[in-house]
């Protein structure tokens, strides 16, 4: 789909207001991909009334040109579409089969999203690579039904799980709602698991929030984590629902399911790398004892200057600094074109642990109370006072999102499903 829209924005290029006629092409052009994309028409007509009523007029703001404030516009409200279409749910249904059943639980799977044929074939697929029946009927028969009967024929089996496939229309709609109450009610599950795109970021926050109240989860499936996202989506559910995370996607093989860990995810979010990652490649270098005490002190937002020494001089070890650099906290997201400058300012932030008394690099807090003592690194490390300021201030700011990512997203474990 976008490298359909890619042409569509270079004809905007140099043009100083959106119009209705400047902009006529590439909304043909959207149109279209969105239709070759399969999105029915009244959707498309919708997306791009709205998308059309939002750039016109639109100009230079704060030196956003208009074309790239285009390429916002439809994006956010590609997003919107996609709501819940495409999320993963059916992928899920069944990667959750395959991960039960490799906990010795007999499952079966069911087909209720009843409006897309398609969507019945998907699952009757993936259900055969992973060994696991799939119960179907004809598309006329009501969702909930369909859930009653798959109960029934996987009771009849002696089979100890069911997972029920549903629907998932673009917009949180009364119907929709109506239907999955009416499964509910049909089977009383005693998982309700909100599939969430991790690439929908803060809309995630309205879903959950809609979908608990309405229907009530006991839980979210967080699809997609394999993506660029940095998974804020994962705060919004625990924030606005206080239901955990049980399970996250990292792919589109069966096999790409995990458990949620809160940990991994709170490195994720905070574009720290991945905190165990970090650790596995220290145990390389490090006794495993160190490591795990390393690991430890990281997660309880503890973590002081020695730490972040032993750190950098364990990455420092592992040869290759762009290895490992985006495993560092602190330092993540850096591209190749930024490693010098990374591997730059790691020794500049050695430099001035050095010049730190044990007890300073115990208690950072004495820095943050003392000019007197920041001005001594700064000099005896031939660095500016900006320069200690600056790490003293990275090492509390660490700790305090560490703290409050790890409260906000307690809870997450692994699922207690079955039975
Ligand atoms: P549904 O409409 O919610 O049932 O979504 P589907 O299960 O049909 O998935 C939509 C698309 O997303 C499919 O192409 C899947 O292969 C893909 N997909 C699902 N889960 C993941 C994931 O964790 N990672 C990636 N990369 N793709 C996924
Ligand atoms: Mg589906």
């Amino acid at each position: 789909l976008s490298t359909g829209l890619e042409a569509a924005w270079s004809k905007l290029r140099g043009q100083e207001v959106l119009t209705k006629d400047n902009i006529a092409e590439p909304m043909r052009d959207i149109r279209r991909a969105l239709l070759e994309a399969d999105v029915s028409l009244p959707v498309v007509r919708r997306f791009v009334q709205s998308v059309t009523d939002q750039a016109v007029g639109v100009g230079l703001i704060r030196g956003v040109k208009p074309d790239q404030q285009l390429v916002k516009i439809v994006r956010d409200e590609l997003v919107k579409l996609m709501g819940l279409q495409g999320v993963g749910k059916t992928t899920v249904s069944a990667k959750l089969a395959f991960y039960l059943k490799k906990l010795g639980k007999s499952c079966m799977l069911v087909a209720g999203d009843v409006y897309r044929p398609a969507a019945i074939d998907q699952l009757v697929i993936l259900g055969q690579q992973v060994d696991v029946p799939v119960y179907t009927a004809s598309t006329d028969v009501k969702p909930s039904e369909i859930a009653k009967q798959g109960l029934a024929e996987a009771k009849k089996k002696n089979l100890d799980v069911v997972i029920v496939d549903t629907a998932g229309r673009l917009q949180i709609d009364k119907a929709m709602m109506d239907e999955l109450k009416d499964v509910k009610r049909a089977v009383n599950p005693t998982e309700i698991l909100l599939v969430v795109d991790a690439m929908t970021g803060q809309e995630a926050a309205a879903l959950v929030t809609t979908f608990n109240l309405e229907v009530g989860i006991t839980g979210a499936i967080l699809t997609k984590l394999d993506g660029d996202s940095r998974g804020g989506a994962a705060l919004s559910v625990k924030e606005v629902s206080g239901k955990p995370i049980k399970l996250v996607g990292r792919g589109e093989r069966m096999e790409d399911l995990e458990p949620f860990y809160p940990d991994r995810m709170a490195g994720r979010i905070l574009g720290m790398g991945d905190v165990l990652s970090f650790v596995e490649k220290a145990q390389e270098v490090m006794q495993q004892e160190d490591a795990e005490k390393l690991q430890k002190k990281i997660m309880s937002a503890n973590f002081d200057f020695n730490d972040f020494l032993k750190q950098t001089r364990a990455v420092a070890q592992m040869g290759s600094v762009s290895r490992v650099i985006g495993m560092i906290p602190g330092m993540a997201k850096v591209t190749p074109a930024q490693i010098r400058e990374a591997e730059k300012s790691l020794k500049i932030m050695e430099g001035m642990i050095e010049a730190m008394t044990p007890e300073e690099r115990e208690k950072p807090e004495l820095l943050a109370e003392s000019p007197e003592r920041r001005k001594r690194i700064a000099k005896d490390s031939g660095k500016t006072e900006q320069q200690v300021s600056q790490l003293v201030a990275q090492l509390f700011q660490m700790r305090v999102r560490m703290k409050n990512l790890m409260g906000a997203m307690e809870g997450g474990s692994i699922p207690a499903l079955g039975n």
